[in-house]
């Protein structure tokens, strides 16, 4: 689609920006305004809302505060401040990009938007917010609140937004970019998505740009575009044990197989955790299953049996059931159950633990997976997070 006379497209630019200096919010990443924090934002920004961000860029712009801080640091300190930010890989690509940077004989950050697609990490997308709001390159940006709000004030009928996909969308939107403010042009488009013109109940009676609306126009505000059937995600069960040792917490490494797990189970779903949570430690883990029965919270259920402080069981207190943890991954919607056991110190856990936890001790027997409690400085994936809350407190 081109532009048209549907829309005045001069009228819009005008009304849409102006709304957005006058309205746009506080956020920290636009107070300070610089090439490598609107980098640092978009990659964190991605899947995740600009809530949950705020409070991590704050930390990672005080640790990392340009290219080459963030180049010269280890990526296990970077892994650390993204802890509990999820999709770990955005972290390890950022470093890795500051590598990049860093290693030019000039080192500089790319200077135009077909240069930022050449560092990992960097899509489409990201490319066009990063290069017109940090450069002002009259280039498009187009996540899905600025595709939506495009397809809306441009087809007043179904089978028009049905169309306007792919090529069609990018399109409209390179054309519709203001040359003047491209990066005021892009923010305000995606601002309005998430504020005003959002997926459901768009408030179209507080829209600045109303007037220039044909989905609105039509009376079709609500139904354009169509939604897009999503996969529904997998419901799978599994069981994870926080093993406190005196002063200390066992956590094992990214890639760690899981224990066995006599749950009877429809279907084993995972067991092969070498490409999850890269970089970040857990805890010991079942696989992924969907069970065959009910009644999961027992830990009998999932770790077999033990006595007391028999040899070759379970010594003191545990495992004793701590809670249930839910938490997403891609298309699979994980019902953690949480449970704790207690040793006195590593001569207990030595000689007591039980023989999945055995099994782990059999490959590090030097106990180099015990770290002190609170944990300081240990990367962990955000499911970890969780399952480590739950275990400290059960009750919450
Ligand atoms: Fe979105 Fe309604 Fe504004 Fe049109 S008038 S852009 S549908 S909020």
């Amino acid at each position: 689609m081109v532009l048209g006379n549907e829309v005045d497209i001069m009228a819009l630019r005008q009304d849409l920006v102006a709304w957005f200096v006058a309205n746009k919010r506080d956020l920290p990443w636009r107070r300070y305004p610089s090439l490598y924090g609107t980098w640092v934002s978009e990659i964190m920004l991605q899947q995740t809302t600009v809530q949950t961000v705020i409070p991590y860029f704050n930390r990672f712009m005080a640790r990392f505060p340009d290219v080459n801080t963030l180049a010269a640091a280890d990526l296990d300190d970077v892994l650390h401040l993204w802890s509990g930010l999820g999709y770990y890989r955005r972290a390890r690509m950022l470093h890795q990009g500051a590598g990049i940077i860093a290693s030019n004989r000039a080192p500089q950050l790319p200077q135009s938007r077909a240069e930022w697609l050449a560092i990992p990490g960097v899509g489409d997308y990201a490319a066009g917010a990063i290069a017109s709001i940090g450069l002002g390159e009259a280039v498009p940006a187009l996540d899905a609140n600025a595709k939506r709000v495009l397809t809306r004030l441009w087809c007043g009928d179904a089978a028009s937004a049905a169309k306007l996909k792919g090529s069609r969308i990018v399109a409209l939107g390179t054309q519709a970019v203001d040359p003047d403010y491209p990066g005021p042009w892009n923010e305000a488009l995606m601002e309005l998505g998430s504020l005003i013109c959002r997926s459901q109940a768009p408030r179209c009676e507080a829209c600045p740009v109303r007037k220039h609306c044909q989905a609105s126009a039509a009376g079709l505000a609500n139904e354009i575009p169509l939604p897009v059937k999503r996969e529904k995600p997998r419901d799978v069960v599994l069981a994870q044990l926080v093993v406190f040792v005196g002063g200390k917490v066992l956590l094992v490494p990214p890639g760690t197989e899981p224990i066995v797990s006599p749950v009877p189970a429809e279907a084993i779903v995972r067991q092969d955790f070498s490409g999850l949570h890269k970089g970040l430690w857990g805890f010991p883990s079942s696989p992924w299953l969907v069970p065959a029965g009910q009644n999961l919270l027992d830990p009998k259920k999932w770790w077999g049996s033990y006595s007391g402080s028999s040899s070759r069981g379970f010594a003191g207190e545990g495992p004793v059931a701590a809670g249930v943890v839910k938490h997403t991954i891609t298309q699979f919607r994980l019902k953690i159950y949480v449970h704790t056991c207690r040793f006195r110190d590593e001569h207990e856990f030595a000689a007591e633990s039980c023989p999945g936890l055995g099994s782990i001790l059999q490959r590090h027997p030097n106990m180099d997976w015990l770290f002190p409690f609170p944990l300081q400085d240990i990367p962990l994936s955000r499911m970890a997070v969780k399952v480590l809350a739950k275990a400290v407190q059960p009750k919450s």
